[in-house]
């Protein structure tokens, strides 16, 4: 048995990991801090494809509930195998509109939120000498976007955690990777309006959006055996927008 915790997997790319990583076989925590009927759907999906797991809710921008969750999860699974580090949010604005309380909130969830959760599940995995550690990134940590100072400093952030995490914790028999996905279809993206979403696809050179289930092939073939030799990489998933 392996297990997975995937951070804010009620909905979006990280219900999408859930379900993908419950098919493969893994026993699959889903992180949820607000949707409780949302989690519970993604893990009855889950199971009906033969899969299993628990819900469970948490804020992982609070280290607190964060510990408490990893400390539950090694206590009801006996180990932790792998860590999806999802839970995202986006507050664009122009620097001179920025309200600090959007910038809080972002660093906390999208950058602190990511340490609390793989040093805690560090600290499960280290034990056992093994374990594999996604960060969800974005083409946003590399591109420069008008509006998307915080998120992108946020994501810039991650894929420099990732590559010193990588360094950190090779010998401990940890592997740190993250996906930098491009447009995804998920509520994110349909907030936008009809103009801005046909000026997005212009810039693509697929000229269409992902899709959430995309982005979960990616962390599972990351995640497994076939990927054992790779570590430190963020690889970008864009449809070709960041070339
Ligand atoms: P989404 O808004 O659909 O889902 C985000 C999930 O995180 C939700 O389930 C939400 O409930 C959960 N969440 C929010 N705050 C939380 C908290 N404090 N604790 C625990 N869970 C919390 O977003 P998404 O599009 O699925 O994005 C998921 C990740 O992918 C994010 O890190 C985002 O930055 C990244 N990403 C998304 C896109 C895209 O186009 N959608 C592109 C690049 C990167």
């Amino acid at each position: 048995m392996k297990v997975a915790v995937v951070t804010g997997a009620s909905r979006g790319i990280g219900r999408a990991c859930a379900i993908r990583l419950g098919k493969e076989g893994y026993t699959v925590v889903v992180n949820y801090s607000r949707s409780e009927a949302e989690a519970q759907s993604a893990l009855d999906e889950i199971r009906s494809a033969g899969g299993d797991g628990i819900i469970y809710k948490a804020d992982v921008s609070d280290l607190a509930q964060v510990k408490q969750m990893m400390r539950d999860v090694d206590k009801q699974f006996g180990q932790i195998d792998l860590l999806v580090n999802n839970a995202g949010i986006v507050r664009d604005s122009f620097l001179l509109a920025l309200n600090m309380n959007d910038l809080d909130s972002c660093l906390d969830l999208n950058v602190k939120g990511y340490f609390y959760c793989a040093q805690q599940a560090a600290l499960k995995m280290f034990r056992r000498k093994q374990g594999v550690i996604i960060n969800m990134s974005s083409v946003s940590g590399e591109l420069a976007l008008a509006g998307q100072s915080v998120y992108s400093a946020t994501k810039g952030a991650v894929n420099s955690l990732t590559r010193v995490l990588a360094k950190e914790l090779g010998a401990k028999g940890i592997r740190v990777n993250a996906v930098a996905p491009g447009f995804i279809e998920t509520e994110m993206i349909n907030a936008l309006s009809d103009d801005k979403k046909k000026e997005y696809l212009d810039t693509i050179p697929l000229h269409r959006f992902g899709r959430a289930e995309e982005v979960a092939e990616v962390v599972a073939a990351l995640a497994g055996d076939g990927f054992a030799y790779m570590t430190g990489q963020v690889i970008t998933l864009d449809g070709g927008i960041a070339l």
